[in-house]
């Protein structure tokens, strides 16, 4: 078992671990620390003491867990009422990578029901095996039920690494199963290579704002978990020739679920879904007011886009959160971006700067976002929006 245990020979007293309890799991008492019930084990204590008098012991089964047991690379195959999310064919294109390296199988996992056209999808884009978990009762997706029937096939087919999508579902997913598998996870991954010497997954992702790119590892525990957000990475070319193994292993399918899902709505702004659109036109504080993001919806109606923001439009209030593009919102990479009265913050690059073509309006030509624009208009955004508007419908009606 796990455990912690205060030195009392050791301990001075010196209350330097009390501070750094995150979980005020520590208390003093006739001078010598004690550890509390609600103890994490997270062992931030151990390196504040100064005096070796805090020893924390590593379950020695999880600990001695036999790594080599674990094969495979594995992509949560991410599917609504059967359609394949995108991120799935572009994580099955960088685990192609991955397996190829390790010398090792692709699996795709594929949770939901009528899954057959999806099934078809993901051998097409590259995976040598796909687990399908079929029942009527896992349509939708549901955080309890996907996340046991996950660690079940975890359990008994050991993957190395898993790969998840950085999207809603995957982010409530994906640490949920690393908790219960009690392995580590690097979320939002903008790179994924494997150490050539050790053979162990380097999860790169951007830290500390952007500001540096921070490579993490998973050295003990099985399987290795990473999410990556759509459209970081690229997908391969279908392929109709492709074959693949299809296995639809047993597993329990948990019936008594504490949260029921009764009926799914769709929102309205995700009628073009924001990270698969080929056109996005996003607005910023410089649109002025809330009533000119109906410009940027026209504008986006007209060229069969989606609506983007940035974030200060959202924290005014202007849209919902769900449009918001950057390193706090959804990464996208459009064939078309169009910037109106956005500044060109780091942390909006961080989610646009992919996009194939950068059209950014803006009233003041020192903008940053016209670093990174294919093309610039520098003008007032709600003059040009209408004549952009005016022209689209004329050229594309
Ligand atoms: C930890 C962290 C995470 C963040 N995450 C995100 C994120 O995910 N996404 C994000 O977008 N931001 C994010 N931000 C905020 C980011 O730093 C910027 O504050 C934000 O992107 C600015 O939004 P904006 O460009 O709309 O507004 P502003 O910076 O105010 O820019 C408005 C622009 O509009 C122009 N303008 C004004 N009037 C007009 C006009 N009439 N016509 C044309 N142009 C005009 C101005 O010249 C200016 O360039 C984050 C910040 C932090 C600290
Ligand atoms: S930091 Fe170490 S020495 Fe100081 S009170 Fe805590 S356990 Fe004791
Ligand atoms: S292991 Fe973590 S939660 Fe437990 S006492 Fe130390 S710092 Fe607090």
């Amino acid at each position: 078992m796990s455990g912690i245990k205060i030195l009392i020979e050791k301990c001075t007293g010196c209350k330097l671990c009390l501070k750094a309890c995150p979980f005020g799991a520590m208390k003093m008492e006739d001078k010598k620390a004690v550890i509390l019930e609600n103890c994490t084990l997270c062992g931030a204590c151990v390196s504040s003491c100064k005096f070796d008098a805090i020893e924390l012991k590593e379950d020695k089964s999880e600990a001695g867990q036999d790594l080599s047991a674990f094969r495979g690379v594995w992509v949560f195959a991410e599917q609504k009422y059967g359609n394949s999310a995108s991120v799935s064919f572009e994580l099955l294109g960088e685990g192609r990578k991955l397996a190829d390296v390790l010398n090792t199988e692709l699996c795709a996992v594929l949770i939901g029901s009528s899954l057959e056209q999806a099934v078809k999808e993901l051998v097409r884009y590259g995976a040598d095996k796909v687990y399908k978990i079929d029942n009527e009762s896992l349509e939708d997706y549901n955080d309890e039920s996907y996340t046991d029937i996950f660690v079940q096939l975890v359990n008994k087919y050991k993957p190395e690494i898993v790969l998840m999508g950085a999207t809603t579902y995957g982010r409530s997913l994906a640490p949920r199963v690393a908790s219960r598998l009690n392995t580590g996870l690097t979320a939002d991954c903008t790179g994924l290579k494997i150490d050539p010497e050790e053979k162990i997954l380097l999860q790169t992702r951007p830290a500390f704002g952007g500001n540096l790119m921070a490579t993490i590892i998973c050295p003990d525990h099985r399987p290795q978990m990473s999410t990556v957000r759509p459209k970081v990475m690229k997908a391969l070319e279908p392929d109709d020739s492709r074959t693949a193994e299809i296995v639809a292993p047993g597993v329990s399918i948990p019936a008594d679920l504490s949260v029921k899902v009764k009926n799914v709505v769709s929102n309205l702004c995700e009628m073009v879904s924001l990270t698969e659109a080929d056109v996005i036109v996003s607005g910023g504080r410089g649109i002025g007011d809330p009533k000119n993001f109906a410009l940027i919806e026209e504008l986006a109606k007209v060229l069969n886009g989606a609506v983007g923001a940035s974030r200060a439009t959202v924290d005014a209030g202007w849209i919902e959160y769900s449009h918001q593009v950057g390193q706090t919102g959804k990464t996208v990479g459009p064939k078309v971006y169009i910037a109106c009265g956005i500044s060109g913050a780091i942390q909006h690059l961080a989610g646009m700067s992919s996009s194939d073509t950068i059209i950014a309006i803006n009233k003041n030509a020192e903008a940053p976002i016209f670093k990174v624009a294919t093309y610039g208009i520098v003008g007032d955004v709600l003059e040009v929006l209408p004549k952009l508007i005016k022209e689209f419908k004329q050229k594309l009606a």
